[in-house]
């Protein structure tokens, strides 16, 4: 009976540190600055983090020209992202070249404005799909159009092209690239 109550006793010892232990860590942080830690979490967790992606692609686009054979060393397009371009600004750049509003972000090289838009929200890739080798798609879509003179007409062609180049990217070094962990050639 004596050990019993010890054992209780104990118990509740801890369950009361562990308490206190965590009113303390909360109390570490501002209102503010939990604020700003909740909401760079949620970005994380709905956004492929869009400086890594931003940092990689000029490595990415060498790795483009160099599959492509061009030896041209224009600079990269505007990026825009859909983790901080409103579906308003999108649809409106868009409506001016397509002539029609697209219902959602996609991505898409505009070759009028030299504008890459890149959907990095994480619920649209799945399984082995990344927006790093969406990136290389539209990158191959710029190469087309800035270092051959691509034209409009060779449609299929093009993004056939594309296609191609952002399989053997994703066979190549789709495996390397984690989520957030971003380990591809560009590390
Ligand atoms: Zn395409």
């Amino acid at each position: 009976m004596k050990n019993v109550l010890a054992i209780i006793l104990v118990s509740m010892m801890v369950t009361s540190t562990m308490a206190a232990a965590s009113q303390n860590e909360t109390s570490l942080y501002s209102p503010l600055a939990s604020s700003l830690l909740s909401s760079a979490s949620a970005e994380s967790l709905t956004y492929w983090n869009e400086q890594n992606l931003r940092a990689n692609s000029s490595c990415l686009l060498s790795i483009v020209r160099s599959k492509m054979n061009s030896t041209k060393a224009s600079a990269l397009p505007e990026l825009k992202f859909s983790s901080s371009t409103s579906l308003e600004e999108f649809q409106a750049a868009i409506e001016q070249w397509w002539g029609f509003r697209p219902e959602k972000f996609v991505n898409v090289y505009n070759a009028n404005t030299n504008t890459l838009y890149l959907n990095n929200n994480k619920a649209s890739y799945k399984n082995s799909r990344t927006p790093v080798d969406s990136l290389v798609h539209e990158l191959v879509h710029f190469v087309q159009s800035k270092d051959f003179n691509a034209s409009h007409e060779d449609g299929e062609y093009l993004e056939d092209q594309a296609v191609q180049v952002q399989t053997w990217f994703r066979d190549n070094y789709g495996l390397h690239i984690q989520n957030e962990d971003y380990q591809g050639p560009c590390k």
